[in-house]
């Protein structure tokens, strides 16, 4: 372990820290903090900290509303940026029910759970890389954000210096001294679209990273007046944002997707892993994809998974296989977007690929051309079926899959469905800007 609780309590007095801020998130993602003065750091450390789990969208009913906040002491940090506050620091939080279990509907307990799995089938980890690209936009003279970008740059232009590009200066700074390792920054398709990779890492550490990076991207766009969003697709026609989940299993310390000797140098067990997520592509969009606009992002022409293929060399299937083999060998699920919540998107893959290792699950044969390009008869002489296309179908096709459901238990399952569907009702209900354009004046 990094920190023990002593290394914390340490750290943070001479450091000077003033505020902790616990840490946990919700089922959708959305990062959620109790903050509590520097004198509650050792009660919070002892697990003795109670909050209200009733006031967490997904959480629980009134009348079982007592929580415990068990803080993990590897996540501590420091903040960098200084607030009016002084020194600020964070832990991530485990949640626990009063009579010491863990609770179910805690995301980091449900991708615990899943890693459990892994290690029953002789796995030692699951790593991730993620992804992770968003816009930035500038707010308005009332500080409300615009779908308006500054810059006109495009993919790995060098651009002149702007507003955009010292953002993200400042985020890959901040980042690397809040401990990432970052590997690769740059701009992406769209105006105003950026990426930052971090390192993989086991897939508990990546979640964190992932719910950390969010938070920090967000912070540091604001200080440069801009508004960064992880919306899939905040402009029709433009690049929407992904967030690529580059993944690999380890056993007895070493790659378990890589054999030398293995077609593609690829191991069985990668394959199967592959068959698994192909199985199981339907129901888990429901998971990575999460969100009405996600399926806006779904679409040919803009780099984003439309079918459920997979490839060694292209890049319009679902999966990809970058072309590091050794310990980089890794397979790139592409659907994934960055409003997911990075624990439970994690979870469902996990479980996917982990079904397909079970049942020795083999994906059909690799698709190396442009699906994009292809037609309705081919597309269907070759047996490759669609993502789900929209919120809608993604929730039918989760409803389906008993190992997916699994993955997330019955807790996180029920709540997670019922407000999605809640979430596609009121979609389903609205009139667009789209259906008053087309039809206010021909009819
Ligand atoms: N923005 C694309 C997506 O939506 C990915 C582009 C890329 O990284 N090649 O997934
Ligand atoms: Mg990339
Ligand atoms: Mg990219
Ligand atoms: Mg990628």
């Amino acid at each position: 372990n990094k920190y023990s609780k002593e290394d914390v309590l340490r750290i943070s007095n001479e450091q000077g820290v003033e505020f902790i801020h616990l840490q946990f998130c919700d089922i959708f993602g959305i990062l959620k903090n109790v903050s509590i003065p520097i004198e509650e750091l050792d009660k919070a450390l002892n697990n003795e900290l109670m909050f209200d789990g009733s006031s967490i969208d997904g959480f629980v009913r009134i009348e079982e509303s007592d929580m415990y906040l068990r803080p993990d002491t590897d996540t501590f940090v420091i903040f960098p940026w200084r607030t009016s506050s002084g020194v600020e620091a964070r832990l991530i939080c485990d949640i626990y029910n009063p009579d010491g279990t863990p609770f179910e509907g805690d995301p980091r307990f449900v991708l615990r759970r899943n890693i459990e799995e892994a290690k029953k089938l002789g796995f030692d980890a699951m790593n991730v890389g993620p992804e992770c690209e968003f816009y930035m936009f500038l707010t308005d003279e009332k500080g409300n954000p615009t779908t308006v970008t500054q810059d006109s740059a495009n993919y790995f232009d060098m651009a002149p210096v702007d507003l955009g590009e010292s953002a993200r200066k400042e985020m890959v700074s901040t980042l690397k001294q809040m401990g990432f390792d970052i590997e690769a920054s740059h701009h992406e398709v769209g105006p105003g679209q950026h990426e930052i990779d971090f390192k993989y890492d086991n897939a508990l550490t990546t979640a964190d990273n992932i719910m950390t990076f969010k938070m920090v991207v967000r912070i540091i766009a604001q200080k440069h007046g801009l508004h960064a969003t992880f919306m899939p697709k905040p402009v029709h026609r433009i690049a929407g944002s992904g967030m690529h989940m580059n993944q690999s299993l380890t056993k007895d310390g070493k790659n378990a997707f890589y054999d030398p000797e293995g077609p593609m140098e690829l191991s069985q067990y990668c394959y199967y892993y592959i068959g698994g997520l192909m199985k199981h592509a339907k129901a888990l969009t429901a998971v990575t994809n999460s969100i009405v606009n996600s399926y806006k992002r779904l679409v040919s022409g803009f780099e984003a998974p439309v079918y459920i293929a997979w490839s060694g060399r292209n890049r319009s299937p679902l999966i990809r296989i970058p072309a590091k083999r050794g310990n980089s060998t890794r397979i790139e699920l592409r659907s994934p977007d960055p409003t997911n919540n990075p624990y439970l998107a994690l979870s469902v893959a996990l479980a996917a690929g982990l079904d397909g290792i079970k049942n020795k699950i083999l994906p059909p044969k690799a698709v190396d051309r442009n699906i994009y390009k292809m037609g309705r008869s081919e597309l269907e002489d070759l047996n490759i079926e669609r993502l789900p296309a929209s919120l809608e179908e993604a929730l039918i096709e989760l409803e389906k899959d008993e190992v997916i459901k699994n993955a997330l238990g019955s807790h996180v399952y029920n709540k997670f469905v019922e407000a999605k569907w809640a979430e596609w009702n009121s979609y389903r209900n609205y009139v667009t800007q789209w259906e008053i354009e087309q039809y206010l004046t021909k009819f």
